[in-house]
Protein backbone atom coordinates (compact mmCIF):
# COMPACT_ATOMS: atom_id res chain seq x y z
CA UNK A 1 0.00 0.00 0.00
CA UNK A 2 1.13 3.28 -1.30
CA UNK A 3 1.17 6.08 2.38
CA UNK A 4 0.47 9.10 -0.25
CA UNK A 5 -2.77 7.63 -1.45
CA UNK A 6 -3.90 5.66 2.01
CA UNK A 7 -6.61 7.24 4.18
CA UNK A 8 -4.17 7.27 6.98
CA UNK A 9 -4.67 11.08 8.34
CA UNK A 10 -2.21 11.09 11.46
CA UNK A 11 -2.31 13.69 14.15
CA UNK A 12 0.25 15.34 16.05
CA UNK A 13 -1.95 16.76 18.23
CA UNK A 14 -3.82 14.99 21.02
CA UNK A 15 -7.75 15.47 20.93
CA UNK A 16 -9.19 16.97 24.33
CA UNK A 17 -11.72 14.72 24.95
CA UNK A 18 -9.69 11.26 24.59
CA UNK A 19 -7.53 10.44 27.89
CA UNK A 20 -6.75 7.10 28.05
CA UNK A 21 -3.90 6.12 25.41
CA UNK A 22 -5.69 3.83 23.44
CA UNK A 23 -8.25 6.16 22.59
CA UNK A 24 -5.25 8.93 21.89
CA UNK A 25 -3.70 6.71 20.01
CA UNK A 26 -6.40 5.21 17.48
CA UNK A 27 -7.19 8.78 16.61
CA UNK A 28 -3.47 10.16 16.57
CA UNK A 29 -2.73 6.91 14.07
CA UNK A 30 -6.02 7.17 12.16
CA UNK A 31 -7.58 4.02 12.83
CA UNK A 32 -11.04 5.65 13.89
CA UNK A 33 -12.97 8.64 13.76
CA UNK A 34 -16.05 9.92 15.73
CA UNK A 35 -19.28 10.24 14.35
CA UNK A 36 -21.41 10.67 16.91
CA UNK A 37 -20.90 10.10 20.76
CA UNK A 38 -19.97 5.94 21.01
CA UNK A 39 -20.80 6.07 17.65
CA UNK A 40 -16.85 5.47 15.36
CA UNK A 41 -15.93 4.77 11.38
CA UNK A 42 -13.10 2.77 11.13
CA UNK A 43 -10.46 3.97 8.41
CA UNK A 44 -8.46 1.43 6.51
CA UNK A 45 -5.72 0.96 9.00
CA UNK A 46 -8.32 0.35 11.56
CA UNK A 47 -10.75 -2.04 9.84
CA UNK A 48 -7.04 -3.89 8.79
CA UNK A 49 -6.91 -4.70 12.67
CA UNK A 50 -10.25 -5.73 13.27
CA UNK A 51 -10.08 -8.17 10.17
CA UNK A 52 -6.53 -9.76 11.67
CA UNK A 53 -8.45 -9.99 15.13
CA UNK A 54 -11.52 -11.76 13.27
CA UNK A 55 -9.37 -14.23 11.57
CA UNK A 56 -7.91 -15.40 14.83
CA UNK A 57 -11.18 -15.79 16.30
CA UNK A 58 -12.53 -17.24 13.08
CA UNK A 59 -9.48 -19.65 13.29
CA UNK A 60 -10.15 -20.55 16.69
CA UNK A 61 -14.21 -20.73 16.90
CA UNK A 62 -13.82 -23.43 13.72
CA UNK A 63 -11.12 -25.41 15.23
CA UNK A 64 -13.86 -26.19 17.95
CA UNK A 65 -16.32 -26.73 15.55
CA UNK A 66 -19.03 -23.43 15.61
CA UNK A 67 -20.99 -22.71 12.55
CA UNK A 68 -20.43 -19.19 11.50
CA UNK A 69 -23.69 -17.26 10.13
CA UNK A 70 -24.88 -13.95 10.23
CA UNK A 71 -28.22 -12.75 12.14
CA UNK A 72 -29.83 -9.54 11.40
CA UNK A 73 -29.01 -6.60 13.47
CA UNK A 74 -32.89 -5.75 13.52
CA UNK A 75 -34.82 -7.90 15.93
CA UNK A 76 -38.63 -7.43 16.06
CA UNK A 77 -39.57 -6.52 19.73
CA UNK A 78 -42.00 -9.45 20.08
CA UNK A 79 -39.36 -11.50 20.64
CA UNK A 80 -37.19 -9.10 23.85
CA UNK A 81 -41.51 -9.23 24.99
CA UNK A 82 -41.51 -13.44 24.91
CA UNK A 83 -37.70 -13.80 26.81
CA UNK A 84 -38.59 -10.88 29.31
CA UNK A 85 -36.04 -8.35 28.21
CA UNK A 86 -37.58 -5.94 26.60
CA UNK A 87 -38.89 -4.21 29.42
CA UNK A 88 -35.95 -5.65 31.97
CA UNK A 89 -33.17 -4.96 29.15
CA UNK A 90 -34.00 -1.06 30.56
CA UNK A 91 -32.98 1.99 28.12
CA UNK A 92 -29.42 0.55 26.86
CA UNK A 93 -31.12 -1.32 24.21
CA UNK A 94 -31.99 0.33 21.05
CA UNK A 95 -35.60 0.67 19.73
CA UNK A 96 -36.88 1.78 16.61
CA UNK A 97 -40.03 1.58 15.05
CA UNK A 98 -40.76 1.02 11.41
CA UNK A 99 -43.44 2.83 9.01
CA UNK A 100 -46.21 1.15 10.31
CA UNK A 101 -45.37 1.85 14.03
CA UNK A 102 -43.93 -1.78 14.95
CA UNK A 103 -41.00 -2.34 17.33
CA UNK A 104 -37.63 -2.96 16.49
CA UNK A 105 -35.12 -3.62 18.40
CA UNK A 106 -30.80 -2.84 17.36
CA UNK A 107 -29.61 -6.34 18.69
CA UNK A 108 -27.53 -5.79 21.43
CA UNK A 109 -27.12 -9.86 22.00
CA UNK A 110 -28.58 -11.91 20.02
CA UNK A 111 -30.11 -14.56 22.71
CA UNK A 112 -33.64 -14.81 21.43
CA UNK A 113 -33.01 -14.04 17.34
CA UNK A 114 -30.75 -17.48 17.93
CA UNK A 115 -33.13 -19.56 20.23
CA UNK A 116 -36.43 -18.54 17.94
CA UNK A 117 -33.36 -19.44 14.65
CA UNK A 118 -32.90 -23.02 16.15
CA UNK A 119 -36.62 -23.59 17.07
CA UNK A 120 -37.75 -23.60 13.80
CA UNK A 121 -34.99 -25.93 12.61
CA UNK A 122 -33.58 -28.01 15.04
CA UNK A 123 -36.36 -30.36 16.19
CA UNK A 124 -34.40 -33.86 17.18
CA UNK A 125 -31.62 -34.64 19.38
CA UNK A 126 -29.72 -35.82 16.22
CA UNK A 127 -29.12 -32.07 15.22
CA UNK A 128 -27.53 -31.43 18.75
CA UNK A 129 -24.72 -30.07 19.65
CA UNK A 130 -24.82 -26.92 17.88
CA UNK A 131 -22.36 -24.28 18.05
CA UNK A 132 -23.04 -20.95 15.99
CA UNK A 133 -21.44 -17.69 15.94
CA UNK A 134 -21.18 -14.29 14.16
CA UNK A 135 -19.31 -11.20 14.30
CA UNK A 136 -21.69 -8.60 13.53
CA UNK A 137 -22.14 -4.78 14.74
CA UNK A 138 -24.24 -4.58 18.18
CA UNK A 139 -26.03 -1.83 19.60
CA UNK A 140 -26.25 -0.18 23.13
CA UNK A 141 -27.25 2.61 24.51
CA UNK A 142 -24.32 2.91 26.85
CA UNK A 143 -25.03 5.52 29.69
CA UNK A 144 -21.33 6.77 29.28
CA UNK A 145 -20.20 5.42 26.03
CA UNK A 146 -16.45 6.45 27.24
CA UNK A 147 -13.13 5.41 25.99
CA UNK A 148 -13.07 5.61 22.41
CA UNK A 149 -14.15 1.64 20.91
CA UNK A 150 -13.84 0.50 24.88
CA UNK A 151 -17.33 1.22 24.92
CA UNK A 152 -19.04 2.32 22.70
CA UNK A 153 -22.77 2.29 21.49
CA UNK A 154 -22.24 0.43 18.82
CA UNK A 155 -19.12 -1.95 18.14
CA UNK A 156 -18.24 -5.46 16.90
CA UNK A 157 -18.92 -8.28 18.89
CA UNK A 158 -18.29 -12.02 17.84
CA UNK A 159 -20.88 -13.50 20.14
CA UNK A 160 -21.21 -17.53 19.60
CA UNK A 161 -24.52 -19.63 21.17
CA UNK A 162 -24.16 -23.01 22.15
CA UNK A 163 -27.42 -25.95 21.70
CA UNK A 164 -27.15 -29.21 24.06
CA UNK A 165 -29.55 -32.09 24.80
CA UNK A 166 -28.29 -31.70 28.52
CA UNK A 167 -26.29 -29.56 30.86
CA UNK A 168 -23.09 -32.41 30.50
CA UNK A 169 -23.49 -31.77 27.08
CA UNK A 170 -23.52 -27.50 27.89
CA UNK A 171 -19.98 -28.20 30.29
CA UNK A 172 -17.98 -29.63 27.58
CA UNK A 173 -19.28 -26.72 25.10
CA UNK A 174 -18.31 -24.16 27.49
CA UNK A 175 -14.71 -26.09 28.02
CA UNK A 176 -14.25 -25.94 24.67
CA UNK A 177 -15.76 -22.12 24.58
CA UNK A 178 -13.31 -21.24 27.29
CA UNK A 179 -10.55 -22.78 25.55
CA UNK A 180 -10.92 -21.16 22.34
CA UNK A 181 -11.28 -17.68 24.08
CA UNK A 182 -7.33 -18.37 26.08
CA UNK A 183 -5.73 -19.23 23.08
CA UNK A 184 -7.57 -16.46 21.27
CA UNK A 185 -6.43 -13.71 23.45
CA UNK A 186 -2.90 -15.40 23.47
CA UNK A 187 -2.75 -15.17 20.00
CA UNK A 188 -3.69 -11.18 20.26
CA UNK A 189 -0.57 -10.81 22.96
CA UNK A 190 -2.98 -9.86 25.66
CA UNK A 191 -1.89 -10.21 29.19
CA UNK A 192 -5.28 -11.46 30.69
CA UNK A 193 -7.02 -13.48 33.49
CA UNK A 194 -9.94 -15.28 32.92
CA UNK A 195 -12.07 -14.71 36.09
CA UNK A 196 -15.57 -16.03 38.01
CA UNK A 197 -17.77 -13.38 37.57
CA UNK A 198 -21.28 -12.91 38.69
CA UNK A 199 -24.68 -14.15 36.23
CA UNK A 200 -26.68 -10.82 37.54
CA UNK A 201 -29.34 -10.04 35.02
CA UNK A 202 -29.02 -12.90 32.38
CA UNK A 203 -29.57 -15.32 35.08
CA UNK A 204 -27.61 -18.51 34.51
CA UNK A 205 -25.57 -20.66 36.03
CA UNK A 206 -21.52 -20.77 35.46
CA UNK A 207 -19.55 -17.45 34.51
CA UNK A 208 -16.36 -16.38 33.44
CA UNK A 209 -15.16 -12.73 31.90
CA UNK A 210 -11.83 -12.38 30.35
CA UNK A 211 -10.14 -9.78 31.36
CA UNK A 212 -6.78 -8.27 30.02
CA UNK A 213 -5.23 -6.11 32.81
CA UNK A 214 -4.73 -2.53 32.34
CA UNK A 215 -5.06 0.45 34.82
CA UNK A 216 -7.98 1.75 32.47
CA UNK A 217 -10.17 -1.49 33.04
CA UNK A 218 -13.39 -0.46 34.97
CA UNK A 219 -13.88 -4.11 36.94
CA UNK A 220 -11.38 -5.12 39.73
CA UNK A 221 -10.63 -8.29 39.98
CA UNK A 222 -8.60 -10.41 42.54
CA UNK A 223 -6.32 -13.25 41.85
CA UNK A 224 -3.43 -14.85 42.68
CA UNK A 225 -0.76 -16.23 40.15
CA UNK A 226 -0.14 -19.20 42.34
CA UNK A 227 -3.57 -20.40 42.55
CA UNK A 228 -6.58 -20.97 40.17
CA UNK A 229 -8.39 -18.28 41.95
CA UNK A 230 -9.80 -15.39 39.93
CA UNK A 231 -12.44 -13.08 40.83
CA UNK A 232 -14.47 -9.80 39.43
CA UNK A 233 -15.09 -8.74 42.46
CA UNK A 234 -17.02 -5.24 40.95
CA UNK A 235 -19.79 -6.69 42.39
CA UNK A 236 -21.53 -3.69 44.34
CA UNK A 237 -25.07 -3.75 43.87
CA UNK A 238 -25.54 0.04 43.32
CA UNK A 239 -28.26 1.49 41.26
CA UNK A 240 -30.08 4.16 42.01
CA UNK A 241 -33.55 4.48 39.93
CA UNK A 242 -35.13 7.88 40.24
CA UNK A 243 -37.75 10.42 38.54
CA UNK A 244 -36.28 14.15 38.30
CA UNK A 245 -39.21 15.95 40.13
CA UNK A 246 -39.42 18.31 36.98
CA UNK A 247 -39.65 15.62 33.97
CA UNK A 248 -43.03 14.32 34.28
CA UNK A 249 -43.00 12.39 31.12
CA UNK A 250 -39.35 10.80 31.57
CA UNK A 251 -38.94 7.34 31.67
CA UNK A 252 -37.33 5.61 34.75
CA UNK A 253 -33.79 6.11 34.72
CA UNK A 254 -30.69 4.27 35.75
CA UNK A 255 -27.67 5.94 37.24
CA UNK A 256 -24.90 4.26 38.79
CA UNK A 257 -24.11 6.31 42.05
CA UNK A 258 -20.85 7.74 43.04
CA UNK A 259 -19.06 7.27 46.26
CA UNK A 260 -21.77 9.38 48.04
CA UNK A 261 -21.34 10.25 51.73
CA UNK A 262 -24.03 12.21 52.79
CA UNK A 263 -27.71 13.30 52.04
CA UNK A 264 -26.25 16.40 50.20
CA UNK A 265 -24.01 14.58 47.85
CA UNK A 266 -27.15 12.18 47.09
CA UNK A 267 -29.04 14.89 46.40
CA UNK A 268 -26.70 16.63 44.63
CA UNK A 269 -25.71 13.57 42.69
CA UNK A 270 -29.22 13.10 41.83
CA UNK A 271 -29.55 16.93 40.57
CA UNK A 272 -32.72 17.29 42.98
CA UNK A 273 -33.00 19.02 46.46
CA UNK A 274 -32.90 17.94 49.76
CA UNK A 275 -36.33 18.68 50.52
CA UNK A 276 -37.25 16.58 47.28
CA UNK A 277 -34.73 13.67 48.52
CA UNK A 278 -36.60 13.26 51.93
CA UNK A 279 -39.78 13.13 50.11
CA UNK A 280 -38.76 9.91 48.19
CA UNK A 281 -39.56 6.60 48.46
CA UNK A 282 -36.80 4.01 49.39
CA UNK A 283 -37.23 0.62 47.64
CA UNK A 284 -35.07 -2.20 48.17
CA UNK A 285 -35.37 -4.58 44.48
CA UNK A 286 -32.92 -6.89 43.94
CA UNK A 287 -30.76 -6.52 46.42
CA UNK A 288 -30.32 -2.68 45.01
CA UNK A 289 -32.05 0.38 46.92
CA UNK A 290 -33.68 2.24 44.18
CA UNK A 291 -35.29 5.45 45.02
CA UNK A 292 -38.50 7.11 43.20
CA UNK A 293 -38.62 11.01 43.90
CA UNK A 294 -41.98 12.43 44.71
CA UNK A 295 -42.74 15.00 41.88
CA UNK A 296 -43.12 18.57 42.66
CA UNK A 297 -45.38 19.69 45.40
CA UNK A 298 -46.85 16.21 45.62
CA UNK A 299 -47.02 14.69 48.96
CA UNK A 300 -45.95 11.48 49.38
CA UNK A 301 -49.42 9.72 49.40
CA UNK A 302 -50.15 11.41 45.84
CA UNK A 303 -47.15 10.93 44.18
CA UNK A 304 -47.48 8.93 40.68
CA UNK A 305 -45.43 5.84 42.14
CA UNK A 306 -43.41 3.83 39.72
CA UNK A 307 -42.87 0.24 40.33
CA UNK A 308 -39.38 -0.14 39.49
CA UNK A 309 -39.22 -3.60 39.19
CA UNK A 310 -42.02 -3.77 35.82
CA UNK A 311 -41.40 -0.59 35.02
CA UNK A 312 -45.30 -0.16 35.71
CA UNK A 313 -46.25 3.43 36.76
CA UNK A 314 -49.50 3.73 39.57
CA UNK A 315 -51.52 6.30 40.02
CA UNK A 316 -51.87 6.73 44.12
CA UNK A 317 -54.45 9.39 44.32
CA UNK A 318 -54.80 9.10 48.37
CA UNK A 319 -53.14 8.30 51.41
CA UNK A 320 -55.28 4.87 51.45
CA UNK A 321 -54.15 3.57 48.30
CA UNK A 322 -50.53 4.67 49.21
CA UNK A 323 -50.69 3.02 52.04
CA UNK A 324 -52.50 -0.43 50.39
CA UNK A 325 -50.02 0.02 47.86
CA UNK A 326 -46.62 -0.08 49.82
CA UNK A 327 -47.97 -2.35 51.89
CA UNK A 328 -47.75 -5.04 49.05
CA UNK A 329 -44.94 -3.40 47.10
CA UNK A 330 -41.99 -5.98 48.43
CA UNK A 331 -39.34 -4.46 48.87
CA UNK A 332 -40.57 -1.35 49.85
CA UNK A 333 -38.35 0.35 53.06
CA UNK A 334 -40.43 3.61 53.19
CA UNK A 335 -40.40 6.97 52.63
CA UNK A 336 -37.34 8.59 53.15
CA UNK A 337 -38.67 11.83 54.89
CA UNK A 338 -42.07 13.63 55.74
CA UNK A 339 -42.27 12.22 59.37
CA UNK A 340 -40.60 11.37 62.77
CA UNK A 341 -38.57 8.31 61.07
CA UNK A 342 -37.36 10.84 58.51
CA UNK A 343 -34.40 10.81 59.50
CA UNK A 344 -33.75 7.45 60.08
CA UNK A 345 -34.81 6.64 56.93
CA UNK A 346 -32.68 9.29 55.65
CA UNK A 347 -29.75 7.73 57.28
CA UNK A 348 -30.59 4.46 56.14
CA UNK A 349 -30.77 5.34 52.37
CA UNK A 350 -27.22 6.90 52.47
CA UNK A 351 -26.02 4.28 54.67
CA UNK A 352 -27.13 1.60 51.79
CA UNK A 353 -25.83 3.71 49.31
CA UNK A 354 -22.50 3.98 50.48
CA UNK A 355 -21.94 0.75 51.79
CA UNK A 356 -23.03 -0.90 48.22
CA UNK A 357 -20.20 1.25 46.97
CA UNK A 358 -17.92 -1.68 47.81
CA UNK A 359 -14.64 -2.78 46.06
CA UNK A 360 -12.96 -0.33 44.14
CA UNK A 361 -15.45 2.07 45.40
CA UNK A 362 -14.58 5.14 42.89
CA UNK A 363 -16.60 7.81 40.65
CA UNK A 364 -16.89 5.93 36.83
CA UNK A 365 -16.17 2.85 38.17
CA UNK A 366 -18.29 -0.01 36.80
CA UNK A 367 -20.82 -1.73 39.36
CA UNK A 368 -22.90 -4.60 38.69
CA UNK A 369 -26.05 -6.54 39.75
CA UNK A 370 -24.93 -9.45 42.13
CA UNK A 371 -26.68 -12.26 42.68
CA UNK A 372 -25.78 -12.61 46.67
CA UNK A 373 -26.29 -17.04 46.75
CA UNK A 374 -23.45 -17.06 44.05
CA UNK A 375 -19.85 -18.66 44.65
CA UNK A 376 -16.96 -17.30 43.57
CA UNK A 377 -14.40 -19.59 42.66
CA UNK A 378 -15.32 -21.48 46.42
CA UNK A 379 -15.84 -17.92 47.76
CA UNK A 380 -19.19 -16.62 48.95
CA UNK A 381 -20.32 -13.36 47.59
CA UNK A 382 -20.11 -12.02 51.54
CA UNK A 383 -16.36 -13.11 51.25
CA UNK A 384 -15.44 -11.47 48.44
CA UNK A 385 -17.35 -8.16 49.61
CA UNK A 386 -14.03 -8.26 51.95
CA UNK A 387 -11.33 -9.13 50.26
CA UNK A 388 -8.60 -7.76 50.14
CA UNK A 389 -5.22 -6.89 49.00
CA UNK A 390 -2.28 -9.81 50.47
CA UNK A 391 -5.00 -11.94 51.55
CA UNK A 392 -4.16 -15.69 51.19
CA UNK A 393 -5.83 -16.78 48.32
CA UNK A 394 -9.02 -18.75 49.38
CA UNK A 395 -7.75 -22.25 48.53
CA UNK A 396 -4.29 -21.94 50.25
CA UNK A 397 -2.26 -20.88 47.23
CA UNK A 398 -0.40 -17.93 47.15
CA UNK A 399 -1.34 -14.20 48.15
CA UNK A 400 -4.48 -11.92 46.74
CA UNK A 401 -3.81 -9.57 44.11
CA UNK A 402 -6.58 -6.95 42.67
CA UNK A 403 -5.64 -5.41 39.30
CA UNK A 404 -8.46 -3.32 37.14
CA UNK A 405 -8.98 -5.27 33.96
CA UNK A 406 -11.15 -4.93 30.80
CA UNK A 407 -13.65 -7.42 29.77
CA UNK A 408 -12.97 -8.69 26.10
CA UNK A 409 -14.90 -11.89 26.70
CA UNK A 410 -17.34 -13.64 28.58
CA UNK A 411 -18.71 -16.65 28.34
CA UNK A 412 -21.83 -18.34 29.94
CA UNK A 413 -23.75 -21.42 30.87
CA UNK A 414 -27.39 -20.16 30.48
CA UNK A 415 -29.27 -23.31 30.52
CA UNK A 416 -32.68 -23.54 29.72
CA UNK A 417 -33.78 -19.43 30.44
CA UNK A 418 -34.06 -18.78 26.79
CA UNK A 419 -35.16 -22.34 25.29
CA UNK A 420 -37.77 -22.47 28.15
CA UNK A 421 -39.15 -19.03 27.79
CA UNK A 422 -39.32 -18.97 23.55
CA UNK A 423 -40.03 -22.68 23.40
CA UNK A 424 -36.95 -23.96 21.73
CA UNK A 425 -37.67 -27.55 22.62
CA UNK A 426 -36.50 -31.01 20.31
CA UNK A 427 -37.40 -34.54 21.03
CA UNK A 428 -35.05 -36.57 22.27
CA UNK A 429 -34.32 -40.13 22.11
CA UNK A 430 -37.53 -41.32 23.79
CA UNK A 431 -39.69 -39.05 21.60
CA UNK A 432 -40.36 -36.65 24.87
CA UNK A 433 -40.14 -32.92 24.30
CA UNK A 434 -37.21 -31.16 26.48
CA UNK A 435 -36.20 -27.29 25.92
CA UNK A 436 -32.55 -27.20 24.26
CA UNK A 437 -29.67 -26.32 26.82
CA UNK A 438 -28.03 -23.37 26.11
CA UNK A 439 -24.46 -21.11 26.27
CA UNK A 440 -23.74 -17.58 24.94
CA UNK A 441 -19.98 -16.94 24.46
CA UNK A 442 -19.27 -12.90 23.43
CA UNK A 443 -15.80 -11.25 22.41
CA UNK A 444 -15.12 -7.65 21.88
CA UNK A 445 -13.87 -7.34 18.53
CA UNK A 446 -13.35 -3.82 18.61
CA UNK A 447 -12.88 -3.93 22.64
CA UNK A 448 -10.37 -6.29 22.10
CA UNK A 449 -8.48 -4.30 19.63
CA UNK A 450 -8.26 -0.86 21.67
CA UNK A 451 -6.96 -3.56 25.02
CA UNK A 452 -4.31 -4.06 22.59
CA UNK A 453 -3.19 -1.15 22.09
CA UNK A 454 -3.55 -0.15 25.96
CA UNK A 455 -0.98 -2.91 26.89
CA UNK A 456 1.38 -2.49 23.12
CA UNK A 457 2.62 0.96 23.14
CA UNK A 458 5.40 3.78 24.21
CA UNK A 459 4.94 7.47 24.26
CA UNK A 460 5.85 7.49 20.37
CA UNK A 461 2.45 5.58 19.81
CA UNK A 462 1.50 1.79 19.31
CA UNK A 463 3.74 -1.16 18.96
CA UNK A 464 1.58 -3.57 17.11
CA UNK A 465 2.04 -7.57 17.91
CA UNK A 466 3.13 -9.05 15.01
CA UNK A 467 0.04 -11.64 15.11
CA UNK A 468 -2.54 -8.58 14.39
CA UNK A 469 0.01 -5.58 12.78
CA UNK A 470 -1.79 -4.09 10.19
CA UNK A 471 0.82 -4.20 8.09
CA UNK A 472 4.34 -6.29 8.51
CA UNK A 473 6.66 -4.06 7.34
CA UNK A 474 6.56 -0.03 7.48
CA UNK A 475 9.37 0.66 4.04
CA UNK A 476 10.41 4.40 4.26
CA UNK A 477 11.80 6.38 1.78
CA UNK A 478 13.47 9.30 2.86
CA UNK A 479 13.72 11.64 -0.08
CA UNK A 480 11.53 10.49 -2.84
CA UNK A 481 13.13 13.34 -5.32
CA UNK A 482 16.32 11.23 -5.19
CA UNK A 483 16.12 9.08 -8.40
CA UNK A 484 18.31 6.08 -6.18
CA UNK A 485 16.00 6.15 -3.30
CA UNK A 486 13.20 5.70 -5.07
CA UNK A 487 13.96 3.31 -7.20
CA UNK A 488 15.78 1.07 -4.65
CA UNK A 489 12.53 1.91 -2.56
CA UNK A 490 10.36 0.44 -5.24
CA UNK A 491 12.43 -2.68 -5.91
CA UNK A 492 13.17 -3.32 -2.58
CA UNK A 493 8.86 -3.34 -1.94
CA UNK A 494 8.28 -5.13 -4.97
CA UNK A 495 10.58 -7.60 -3.63
CA UNK A 496 8.90 -7.74 0.05
CA UNK A 497 5.53 -8.16 -1.43
CA UNK A 498 6.81 -10.74 -3.59
CA UNK A 499 7.67 -13.05 -0.49
CA UNK A 500 3.87 -12.43 0.67
CA UNK A 501 4.42 -9.71 3.51
CA UNK A 502 2.43 -6.73 3.45
CA UNK A 503 4.13 -3.43 2.76
CA UNK A 504 2.83 0.04 3.95
CA UNK A 505 5.29 2.55 1.30
CA UNK A 506 5.90 5.88 2.93
CA UNK A 507 6.44 7.02 -1.04
CA UNK A 508 4.83 10.87 0.68
CA UNK A 509 6.77 13.81 0.16
CA UNK A 510 7.11 14.37 3.75
CA UNK A 511 10.06 15.67 5.84
CA UNK A 512 12.26 12.61 7.15
CA UNK A 513 11.14 13.60 11.08
CA UNK A 514 7.66 13.29 9.67
CA UNK A 515 7.91 9.98 8.08
CA UNK A 516 9.91 8.83 11.21
CA UNK A 517 7.18 10.25 13.85
CA UNK A 518 4.31 8.98 11.78
CA UNK A 519 6.41 5.44 11.45
CA UNK A 520 7.23 5.32 15.27
CA UNK A 521 3.27 6.45 15.84
CA UNK A 522 1.62 4.07 13.34
CA UNK A 523 3.71 1.17 15.32
CA UNK A 524 4.27 -1.38 12.64
CA UNK A 525 6.59 -4.40 13.87
CA UNK A 526 9.80 -3.56 11.05
CA UNK A 527 10.86 -0.46 9.82
CA UNK A 528 13.31 -0.46 6.84
CA UNK A 529 14.81 3.19 5.74
CA UNK A 530 15.81 3.52 2.15
CA UNK A 531 18.19 6.86 2.57
CA UNK A 532 21.26 8.32 1.93
CA UNK A 533 22.90 4.73 1.51
CA UNK A 534 20.71 3.75 -1.39
CA UNK A 535 23.65 4.33 -3.47
CA UNK A 536 25.65 1.78 -1.91
CA UNK A 537 22.47 -0.82 -1.83
CA UNK A 538 22.40 -0.49 2.51
CA UNK A 539 19.22 0.37 4.20
CA UNK A 540 18.34 0.83 7.80
CA UNK A 541 16.08 -1.45 9.42
CA UNK A 542 14.48 -1.09 12.74
CA UNK A 543 12.55 -3.04 15.35
CA UNK A 544 9.48 -1.07 16.53
CA UNK A 545 9.36 -3.05 19.72
CA UNK A 546 12.85 -2.92 21.18
CA UNK A 547 14.16 -0.16 18.86
CA UNK A 548 16.96 -1.81 17.96
CA UNK A 549 18.49 -0.56 14.50
CA UNK A 550 20.89 -1.86 12.09
CA UNK A 551 22.43 -1.09 8.55
CA UNK A 552 22.10 -3.94 6.32
CA UNK A 553 22.34 -4.65 2.32
CA UNK A 554 19.25 -4.25 0.77
CA UNK A 555 18.96 -7.35 -0.46
CA UNK A 556 18.98 -9.53 2.68
CA UNK A 557 15.95 -7.48 4.24
CA UNK A 558 13.64 -10.83 3.42
CA UNK A 559 15.45 -12.74 4.93
CA UNK A 560 16.26 -11.01 8.08
CA UNK A 561 12.41 -10.35 8.81
CA UNK A 562 11.65 -13.73 7.78
P1 LIG B 1 -19.45 -4.39 30.17
O1 LIG B 1 -19.45 -5.07 31.51
O2 LIG B 1 -18.12 -3.83 29.82
O3 LIG B 1 -20.56 -3.41 30.00
P2 LIG B 1 -20.99 -6.51 29.20
O4 LIG B 1 -20.78 -7.48 30.31
O5 LIG B 1 -22.21 -5.69 29.22
O6 LIG B 1 -19.70 -5.54 29.11
P3 LIG B 1 -21.42 -8.67 27.39
O7 LIG B 1 -22.90 -8.60 27.34
O8 LIG B 1 -20.80 -9.74 28.22
O9 LIG B 1 -20.84 -7.24 27.79
O10 LIG B 1 -20.92 -8.72 25.87
C1 LIG B 1 -19.83 -9.49 25.40
C2 LIG B 1 -18.61 -8.65 25.10
O11 LIG B 1 -18.91 -7.52 24.28
C3 LIG B 1 -17.97 -8.04 26.33
O12 LIG B 1 -17.18 -8.97 27.00
C4 LIG B 1 -17.16 -6.90 25.73
O13 LIG B 1 -15.92 -7.37 25.25
C5 LIG B 1 -18.01 -6.47 24.55
N1 LIG B 1 -18.75 -5.23 24.85
C6 LIG B 1 -19.83 -5.09 25.64
N2 LIG B 1 -20.26 -3.83 25.68
C7 LIG B 1 -19.41 -3.13 24.87
C8 LIG B 1 -19.34 -1.77 24.47
N3 LIG B 1 -20.21 -0.87 24.89
N4 LIG B 1 -18.35 -1.40 23.62
C9 LIG B 1 -17.45 -2.29 23.17
N5 LIG B 1 -17.48 -3.60 23.51
C10 LIG B 1 -18.45 -4.02 24.34
MG1 LIG C 1 -22.55 -3.71 29.64
MG1 LIG D 1 -19.62 -7.01 32.07
MG1 LIG E 1 -20.20 -9.45 30.18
Amino acid sequence: MRQSTYLVPTLRDVPSDADIASHRLMLRAGLIRQSAAGVYSFLPIGTKVLRNIEAIVREEMDAKGAQELLMPAIQPAELWQESGRWEAYGSELMRIKDRHNRDFALGPTHEEVVTALLKADVKSYKKLPMNVYQIQAKYRDERRPRFGVLRSREFLMKDAYTFDTSFEGLDKQYEAMYDAYTKIFQRCGLDFRAVVADSGAMGGKDTHEFMVLSDVGEDTIAYSDESDFAANIEIAPVNVQYERADEEQQPLQTVDTPNVKTIEEVASYLQTSEDQLIKSLLFIVDERPVLVLVRGDHEVNDVKVKHVTDGQSVELATEEETKRYIGTTPGFVGPIGVSEEVKVLADHAVEVLVNAVCGANETDKHHKNVNPERDFSGVQYDDLRTIQEGDPSPDGKGTIQFREGIEVGHVFKLGTRYSEALGATFLDENGSDKPMVMGSYGIGVSRTLAAIIEQHHDDQGIIWPASVAPFDVHLICVQTKDDEQRQLAESLYSQLQGAGLDVLLDDRKERPGVKFNDADLLGLPIRITVGKKASEGIVELKVRKSGEMDEIASDECIEVIQ
